[in-house]
């Protein structure tokens, strides 16, 4: 195989992989404050319905009780905990009890 075209196979399978990460990563469509579509953002970058754009998610604790710091990613907005790492919406608003699902 000419050296080119290996680079080429090679780009391919990285592609591939990356997507396939992107299908894993747990994708917000639904408004964390009620579960309903999302069809814009709020303040913080968060997809939301229409009843919350102007909602934000503040002052949320993570288990070990640490403050958790929103952060915007490549795929979406995330929580972040000093000692615990990086954490979805979801699970975030779970821990702190305000996942509609959960209540
Ligand atoms: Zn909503
Ligand atoms: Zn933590």
């Amino acid at each position: 195989m000419p050296e080119n075209l290996k680079y080429n196979f090679i780009i391919k399978i990285i592609m591939a992989w990356g997507q396939r990460r992107v299908y894993g990563e747990s994708r917000i469509d639904e408004c964390p404050f009620c579960g309903k579509r999302c069809y814009i953002k709020n303040p913080q970058g968060i997809p939301v319905c229409k009843d919350h754009q102007n909602k934000t998610l503040e002052n949320l604790k993570c288990v070990c009780g640490e403050w958790l710091d929103l952060r915007q990613g490549k795929w979406g907005p995330f929580f972040t905990c000093m000692n615990c790492g990086n954490m979805s919406v979801k699970k975030a608003m779970q821990m702190n009890n305000l996942d509609p699902n959960y209540r």
